[in-house]
């Protein structure tokens, strides 16, 4: 392959500006140095891969490519990386208005925050947490959800069909478990009023199916649902602070190692180069951006089905493909932080976290920085709430979400010394969130399609991985595999 010096390889500009990460003032040394500057439009520059997306997925599929001496470019369509993480400011901390936690099991993100040198902390679980469910309000410690001895047996029960039903899927297939017509023929609403009786029960799996998945039990496929334990190791894990998806946190925000690992692949990250167009031959393929195309043998697109469908591909893609773009939509959140002079639940015996079908913004958790005496809540709009939420003005959104709180945590709630908040359901290049959500028929009839590769066209991210789907963890786990796949193939 010709290795032509681009624009972009002589004249380096800030990294921090060129990754649209202004906003992050302490982390400036996490993304201070050299970067790409805007390539030049006319011919193709030849690469042996291009990626498509500079998420985790994508850079973590760049740096292995490159690690085995192959040449890539990552082309990314905002002006920052990162994807579904970004960094945002809330009271002088800087923290994430996206994917956030780490838990057990997630192995390669946290092999990933060693080598890049990004501590932990756990989430904070002291004191009492409160659930108020079918007008029954309590406030309870550890991670059995306190509903009342028939519905808290309910809903021990209802877990435990979930994960046995996973333990029989396989999460990279889902479609071929013996019982996947079944399942993928009802919504998870209808499978749980055909199997819980307790209307606590129900509303439970409600609120938790919309914290895990950012959709409405009614929209979303029940074995989309077991996939997802499956991806997990089970449903628990999904739905837990100790133990589970929401035990730990990284000090600074987890968006900064994509922005180390931008940092790593140097000018071979092109911001603001949304694909455009990818065309294959019998040689390779040539992927178009509004700064020129790119020429490489492989192409990884590692944009979730929906935006992935928005490039346009010659030859067309297969019919099966194009059937599952359209039926993947995101999730719908917003995430919102709010920080206190101080964390004054704390004081009352509360650990933070509240979730309950009074309000239409939670749950929310305890985010209070570990140094400095300042409190912080972190919370979401998820699923219908973040549908009906996203197009409201951003002041009525604030009172509402303060309002809720107060409903918990009394007067003191409605006067944060800061807010902050991402709309991802109104993000352009992202258009919601966390992951997406299969309505029922989806995977049985264009599941297949989710990884098999067209032509040099080889598709990764994290609704792709074998584990922790949903999840930057499954992300990471996609990228490393499309690597490996594709760099067998050069
Ligand atoms: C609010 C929120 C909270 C979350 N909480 C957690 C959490 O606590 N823990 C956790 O593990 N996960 C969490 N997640 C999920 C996690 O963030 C994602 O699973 C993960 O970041 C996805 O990474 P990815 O690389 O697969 O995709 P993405 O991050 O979506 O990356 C795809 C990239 O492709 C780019 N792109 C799209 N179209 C084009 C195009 N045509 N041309 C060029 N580029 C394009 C996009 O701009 C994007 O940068 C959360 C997500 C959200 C939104």
């Amino acid at each position: 392959m010709p290795d032509r010096k681009t624009k972009s390889d002589r004249e380096p500009v800030s990294r921090r500006a060129a990754l649209g990460l202004g906003v992050a003032a302490s982390a400036a040394a996490a993304v201070s140095g050299a970067q790409a500057a805007p390539a030049p439009q006319g011919a193709a520059r030849e690469v042996d891969v291009v990626v498509v997306g500079a998420g985790f997925a994508g850079l973590t599929a760049a740096r292995a490519l490159r690690r085995a001496g192959r040449k890539v470019v990552v082309l990314e369509a905002d002006g920052r990386v990162g994807g579904r993480t970004k960094a945002g400011r809330v009271a002088g901390e800087v923290v994430d208005l996206g994917g956030q936690w780490v838990g057990p099991g997630q192995t390669r993100l946290l092999a990933l925050a060693e080598e890049l040198g990004v501590a932990t902390y756990p989430q904070y679980v002291e004191g009492k947490n409160i659930i108020d469910v079918d007008g029954r309000r309590v406030a309870y410690e550890g991670e059995v959800p306190a509903l009342g001895p028939q519905a808290t047996a309910e809903f021990a029960e209802v877990v435990g069909k979930i994960e046995a039903l996973a333990a029989q899927v396989p999460a990279l297939a889902p479609w071929t478990a013996p019982m996947a017509a079944e399942l993928d023929s009802q919504t998870i609403e209808s499978w749980l009023l055909a199997n819980a009786r307790l209307p606590a029960t129900r509303t439970m799996m409600r609120l938790l199916v919309r914290a895990v998945m950012s959709a409405e039990t009614s929209e979303v496929s029940f074995l989309a649902c077991v996939a997802y334990a499956a991806a997990a190791g089970g449903f628990s894990p999904l739905i837990s602070t100790r133990g589970g998806a929401q035990e730990t946190l990284f000090d600074g925000g987890a968006w900064q190692m994509a922005a180390k690992m931008a940092q790593d692949l140097g000018p071979a990250v092109v911001l603001n180069a949304q694909v455009k167009a990818i065309a294959q031959d019998e040689a390779g393929v040539t992927v178009t951006t509004a700064q020129g195309a790119w020429r490489g043998r492989y192409v990884i697109v590692t944009a979730p089905p929906a935006m992935a469908a928005r490039i346009d591909y010659t030859p067309a893609l297969p019919a099966q493909r194009d059937g599952l773009s359209q039926r993947m939509p995101l999730g719908c959140v917003i995430k919102v932080h709010l920080a206190y002079a101080r964390p004054f639940w704390r004081e009352q015996g509360l650990s933070g976290l509240v979730i309950s079908d009074r309000t239409e913004f939670g749950p929310w958790f305890d985010h209070s920085p570990l140094k400095g005496g300042g409190g912080s809540l972190v919370g979401f709009f998820d699923g219908g709430p973040a549908q009906r939420w996203a197009d409201r003005p951003a002041a009525e959104r604030r009172a509402k979400v303060l309002k809720d709180v107060a409903l918990y945590f009394g007067e003191a709630a409605l006067s944060p010394v800061d807010y902050a908040e991402e709309v991802w359901t109104r993000a352009p290049l992202q258009r919601g969130g966390y992951v997406s959500v299969p309505p029922p028929g989806a995977l049985t009839a264009f599941g297949p399609a989710l990884r098999a590769s067209v032509g040099r066209i080889h598709w990764a991210g994290t609704e792709t991985a074998e584990a922790w789907t949903g999840y930057i963890d499954g992300a990471i786990r996609s990228g490393e595999h499309a690597a490996q796949v594709v760099g067998g193939l050069l």
